[in-house]
């Protein structure tokens, strides 16, 4: 498999995105994480990858919120790799609530952080990634991108987006070696899911417990929560010049989930 070089990963903090960064940087890429956190804990991963792999790791802390400084990030990354072959979209919030008390302002983070922030990162790629004549983009949606769930109305239309978005850019790279794909992932063990299952509990009137077996794993055929290296060897297959056919999906990662 020929990995490329340089990759951008948003939401790399953490969960999902800490994991593709470390798959991509044990296969010799230069990355640029980004992500809220503890800054001496970022700062001890970012050293951590450098070290352990031999690769460039920078960090740019945009909020994904803020279109000027997602364009911001992509600049700096473009600035100090010489150029950007593979982005990754994973920063992700969620909220768990019945509709009629869902908030206003939870709905627009959601769809700023989950959704919008691709385009907007994606925007400021594309022209040099056809220009090149080489591109990856990998976008990493949910299982909720395909399926719905109660209560998580923002998420599931913002990932439903995600989906959409994905196989319209798909298109307009098709020609010039641009390849666009949703990862669908069931659940992974973060601090995302994490969160969410006293949230769950409470909207369900159930249990924790109950929560991770009768709705979480209950989900999952495989009754298994799906492991970040996966989910990183994943987007690494997909980022290689191997994968130059596959565009437009939305690749299942989900231990059967989709499947009944
Ligand atoms: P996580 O909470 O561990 O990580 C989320 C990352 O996004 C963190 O680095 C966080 O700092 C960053 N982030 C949040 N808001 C941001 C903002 N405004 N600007 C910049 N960065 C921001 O969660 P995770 O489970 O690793 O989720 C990563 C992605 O995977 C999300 O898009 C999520 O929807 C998706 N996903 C997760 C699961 C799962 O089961 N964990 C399943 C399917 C899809």
């Amino acid at each position: 498999m020929t990995p490329p070089l340089n990759a951008v990963i948003t939401g790399s903090t953490s969960g999902i995105g800490l994991g593709i960064a470390e798959a991509f940087a044990k296969a010799g890429l230069n990355i640029m994480i980004n992500g809220f956190g503890d800054a001496t804990e970022i700062e001890a991963n970012r050293k951590r990858l450098e070290a352990d792999y031999k690769v460039k790791v920078l960090y740019h802390g945009a909020d994904m919120t803020k279109p000027d400084e997602i364009r911001d990030l992509i600049s700096n990354a473009e600035n100090a790799f010489g150029q950007i072959d593979v982005l990754v979209n994973n920063a992700g919030i969620q909220f768990v609530g019945p509709i009629e008390e869902f908030p206003e302002g939870k709905w627009d983070a959601i769809m700023a952080i989950n959704l919008s922030s691709s385009f907007h990162t994606s925007k400021a790629v594309f022209a040099g990634m056809k220009k090149r004549g080489f591109g990856r983009i990998i976008n990493i949606a949910s299982a909720h991108g395909l399926v719905a769930s109660p209560y998580k109305s923002a998420y599931v239309a913002a990932k439903h987006g995600m989906v959409g978005l994905t196989k319209t850019l798909a298109l307009e790279g098709a020609e010039f070696g641009v390849t666009v794909n949703a990862i669908c992932p069931g659940y992974v063990k973060t601090p995302l899911v994490e969160k969410q299952i006293p949230d769950t509990a409470k909207a369900r009137g159930i249990t924790e417990e109950e929560v991770v077996q009768n709705v979480l794993l209950a989900a999952q055929p495989t009754k298994k929560f799906v492991e970040l290296e996966e989910v990183g060897a994943l987007a690494l297959f997909l980022s290689s010049k191997e994968a130059s056919s596959i565009t437009g999906t939305a690749m299942q990662i989900d231990g059967g989930w989709v499947a009944h």
